[in-house]
């Protein structure tokens, strides 16, 4: 067994002072129980806690580290920029350089903003697309997760969905009633909640891969019948890529599916590891946004040169070896494939969804369409086995809905050593 003292010491001193010990819910352990281990350093694929165990992590900052931890590169650009000063309040060339950057690897953004956090993209996408179409309600999906704005906070994935709160408390009635919740990879849903709400729909949000119920791939022809429903009915189409940008392929889901998007939202791998977070689309839309428009959204720290460094950084070498996600995905599919026959030697149910470097492995027999097979889970089997591989020291999400990120840090070894403890894990929940 590994020693935790530190960790523990930590979150007891963490609780006095920050709501449930931590500043973001999913980290606390909560759902998979247990208190969570406090994290010193990483270097590619590897994490160290402060009790000195070290973990192969596939949770690589839930998704921004697809390039591992402390990557030279990008670490080294980090490095270069701060001894420049860590912000201004003035634009940047460097900002100039992320757009142009951003536009030229992203189908159907001409325009882009940047922001500091992927919810503060999707809040400032729906007051844009209200703002362009002149209407009020926007049709989300049930376990899709688009960050914490008042919005979204409708039946939604993510943290929300496994501390069993997908509606939360303090978002006004009012607010909720212009959010309508469709059914994942159920396009009938859409057309029906279209029909009952002719001419109020400002846009629909989906996150292209839902990856915040676990990872739930898109039914073929699913994307493609929702651009033809907004297209049809002058409704803003809102790609919510936070996860899946620059990880299903350079140009995110867009180019992956070969569907576009009216607006696109952006975070985790575009900020290098740093706090950043984009929304762009159609000139036509986008020049609505202030100071070209009238569309108010602003940010203190929005285009920060650190953030911008570190994000041009990572994005850069993205753009120049496609190969790398050639990479991803055979890595990603070969734990896939094994995590399933090794549930099945050992008789347990399990789905393996996987897509690309993205991975869940539900405790369930039905197979994962949507939000309603996902909650068939048995969570608390993924608690046991959360613990079971942590103690093989391996890192996985410390939740059942959420998905395990695969990085080009990942070793055949080190996925070797994830299967083998796999192996054992899955043991302790027959
Ligand atoms: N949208 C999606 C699809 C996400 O996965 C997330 C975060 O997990 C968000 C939005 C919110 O991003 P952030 O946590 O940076 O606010």
């Amino acid at each position: 067994m590994m020693t935790t003292t530190k960790s523990e010491e930590l979150f007891a001193r963490a609780v006095e002072k920050i709501p449930g010990g931590v500043n973001s819910p999913v980290r606390a352990f909560k759902s998979v129980g247990g208190n969570p281990v406090f994290i010193e350093r990483g270097e590619n694929a590897h994490f160290w806690d402060v009790d000195g165990n070290e973990y192969i992590d596939y949770v690589m900052s839930w998704g921004p580290l697809i390039l591992g931890h402390a990557h030279h590169e990008v670490t080294l650009a980090i490095q270069e920029a701060a001894s420049r000063g860590a912000s201004y309040g003035a634009p940047t060339k460097i900002e100039v350089k992320m757009a142009e950057l951003i536009c030229s690897m992203v189908p159907s953004v001409e325009m882009v903003r940047m922001v500091n956090s992927g919810t503060e993209a999707t809040m400032s996408a729906i007051r844009l697309a209200r703002a362009y179409t002149k209407k009020k309600k926007i049709i989300k999906f049930e376990g899709c997760y688009h960050g914490h704005g008042d919005s979204f906070l409708i039946k939604a994935g993510s943290g929300a969905l496994t501390l069993g709160v997908p509606s939360s408390p303090g978002v006004p009635d009012e607010t909720a009633a212009l959010t309508l919740n469709a059914v994942y990879n159920d396009l009938a849903s859409v057309e029906k909640m279209i029909a009952e709400n002719s001419g109020d729909i400002a846009a629909i949000i989906v996150e292209p891969v839902a990856a915040n119920m676990g990872v739930v791939v898109p039914a073929e022809g699913f994307l493609k019948g929702l651009r033809d429903l907004a297209t049809q009915h002058n409704v803003v189409l809102i790609f919510d890529e936070v996860l899946t940008g620059f990880r299903l392929s350079a140009g995110g889901a867009q180019e992956r599916f070969g569907v576009r998007a009216d607006l696109v939202t952006m975070g985790k791998v575009i900020g290098g590891g740093l706090p950043v977070g984009a929304y762009g689309g159609k000139r036509e839309i986008m020049q609505l946004v202030a100071p070209s428009g009238p569309m108010y959204q602003a940010g203190t720290l929005s285009g920060n040169p650190l953030a911008m460094t570190a994000g041009f950084a990572a994005l850069s070498i993205l753009k120049r070896k496609p190969i790398i996600y050639e990479q991803l995905e055979a890595k990603a599919k070969f734990l896939a494939e094994n995590f399933r026959e090794a549930a099945s030697d050992a008789g347990v149910a399990v789905q393996v969804n996987h897509i690309d470097s993205l991975i869940t492995v539900f405790f369930t027999e039905n197979p994962v369409l949507n939000y309603a097979d996902a909650i068939t889970s048995d969570t608390e089997k993924y608690g046991k086995f959360f613990h079971a591989m942590l103690n093989e020291g391996v890192y996985l999400p410390p939740a059942q809905f959420e998905a395990m990120f695969v990085s080009t840090a990942h070793t055949q070894k080190d996925l070797d050593k994830t299967v083998d403890a796999f192996k054992k894990a899955i043991q302790a929940v027959k």
